[in-house]
């Protein structure tokens, strides 16, 4: 295993001029169709496979340097997941890119149909700095193994593992095809400008916006993973110690920045108490009296966050953690009540350790409550009374839902993941995630051996009566 080398923990701007060459360069080798055969795709997915196990150790220090990552959760939520997602893509190359035939309409008869599929050319990917080995490789690998070439934009903001992947990138998959862009604003700004045949961008909504108004400058489609808050529904028949420590663990995990980690959770007033009380012992359980000398418990990515989360602990009254450090951009794992709903704090995505808990009266209010406000990327109930969750279903909508736990849904690669609203639109993972890169052209061929005359001029009664019987 290679360690990480001193000039890995900065990462370097690639050069804003450029970065025209660089599009230039890999849809030259798209346009050479270097990229079509599944000889190619299968050894790049396998390179990014060996990219990611030999260099695991320097994954992990750099995941550690930029969010004092535990590297057991570094390993999980990272690295095997990218491994987990490249594998499945290796083992259904041939079967997501065959052509697939389709039923004839009468009226074309005699011909047969069907939909090859094919990539759609250069493809960017935009990733954000909280699963940052995750959130880049991911949509880049479905990009590959739909057969496009790729610029890859890692965040700045997680600087240490963005210098890595700089590094690894070019040493192990096809450079003429497979770009790595470094840099932040004005880097992305300039890429943005180039034409490209799909953007996926995961982040935040504000910018989201920005890159679809890029995007509709040369009518890019784009894939938009955004975030927003994702609510945690707890009924009174809900096993609440299961209920605490799954919550715990969703919200926790990253230090309380994962895209789907409960927001806040909505729990019936007359379990609140002993809800709370569980969560506290889920607190002291994983974490110990002084999470902050826990080595499961992670840092906030960057002072602006840090002082960011720091501000919206006085959105009501602090009865777990609550405690600070910002040499060491810690946040304890906080839960707050008596949560003003009119502060930021229940108005923004917090996307860190701290967890407000709203009293409800009912499932019912609830829902109102969580219908009164954007589309959640995530929503969650606890309940075991079916009734109570088919209910909550049906009359709320979310990018995704885990039933009596927390994050699952995004685990399965058999179920698409993405947002709905402005959490975001488009999914990936699993088949989807190589399907939003292909353009699956429909094509239908005839024979010229028959040639009925019905459809063609002029048009006669008999013909009329014809068709009005058989469409
Ligand atoms: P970020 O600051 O790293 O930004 C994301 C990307 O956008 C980076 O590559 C960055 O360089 C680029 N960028 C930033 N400003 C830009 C601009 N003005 N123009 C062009 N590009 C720009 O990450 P973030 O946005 O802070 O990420 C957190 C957000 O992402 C949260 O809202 C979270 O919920 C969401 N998120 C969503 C998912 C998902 O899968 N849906 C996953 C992770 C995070």
């Amino acid at each position: 295993m290679t360690s990480l080398a001193e000039n890995d923990t900065v990462s370097t701007p690639t050069a804003v001029t450029s970065l025209p060459g660089v599009v230039a360069g890999v849809r030259h080798t798209f346009g050479s169709r270097v990229t079509r055969p599944l000889s190619w795709r299968k050894k790049q997915l396998e390179r990014m496979i060996a990219m990611l196990e030999e260099n695991e150790a320097a994954f992990s220090e750099a995941l550690a340097t930029d969010l004092g990552k535990p590297d057991i959760e570094g390993y999980i939520t990272d690295i095997a997941f990218v491994i987990g997602e490249v594998k499945l893509m290796l083992k259904n190359l041939r079967r997501w890119n065959r052509p697939e035939r389709v039923r004839t309409p009468i009226v074309a008869m005699p011909a047969s149909s069907k939909r090859i599929p094919e990539p759609l050319g250069v493809v960017l990917v935009i990733a954000p700095w909280n699963y940052p080995v995750q959130l880049l490789l991911v949509p880049a690998a479905g990009a590959i193994a739909a057969g496009n070439a790729v610029v890859m934009k890692p965040s700045e903001v997680s600087s240490a593992t963005s210098a890595l992947l700089a590094r690894l990138v070019p040493k192990y998959l096809d450079s003429s095809a497979i770009a790595l862009v470094e840099g932040g604003v004005p880097e992305t700004t300039a890429l943005l400008a180039e034409r490209f045949d799909h953007i996926f961008y995961t982040g935040n909504g504000t910018v989201g916006r920005v890159v679809m108004r890029a995007a509709a400058e040369h009518l890019t489609p784009v894939t938009l993973e955004l975030g927003g808050k994702s609510p945690t529904i707890v009924h009174s028949s809900a096993d609440l110690e299961v209920t605490a420590k799954r919550i715990a663990w969703g919200k926790w995990l990253n230090a309380g920045q994962t895209c789907v980690a409960p927001d806040y959770v909505l729990v019936e007033k007359s379990v609140e108490t002993d809800f709370v009380e569980h969560l506290r012992n889920a607190i002291a359980e994983f974490y110990g009296d002084d999470p902050q000398t826990s080595g499961s418990f992670g840092r906030i990515v960057s002072d602006r966050h840090f002082d960011r989360l720091s501000a919206l602990l006085c959105g009501g009254r602090v009865i777990v953690g609550g405690d600070t450090d910002r040499a060491e951009r810690y946040i304890s794992p906080t839960v707050i009540t008596d949560v003003d709903l009119t502060s930021p704090l229940m108005n923004e995505e917090i996307f860190g350790p701290i967890l407000p808990i709203v009293p409800i009266d009912s499932i019912s209010d609830a829902i109102s409550f969580v219908n009164s406000r954007p589309h959640p990327l995530a929503l969650y109930v606890f309940a075991e009374k079916k009734s109570v969750v088919d209910h909550v279903l049906t009359h709320t909508t979310a990018g995704g839902v885990t039933v009596n736990g927390t994050l699952m849904h995004l685990t399965s690669p058999y179920l698409p993941f993405g947002g709905v609203g402005e959490s975001g639109m488009g999914a990936y993972h699993g088949e989807t995630g190589v399907r939003i890169f292909q353009h699956r052209k429909p094509v239908l061929s005839r024979s010229t051996k028959v040639d009925p005359s019905l459809a063609y001029p002029p048009y006669t009664e008999r013909k009329a009566k014809i068709f009005r019987k058989v469409l």
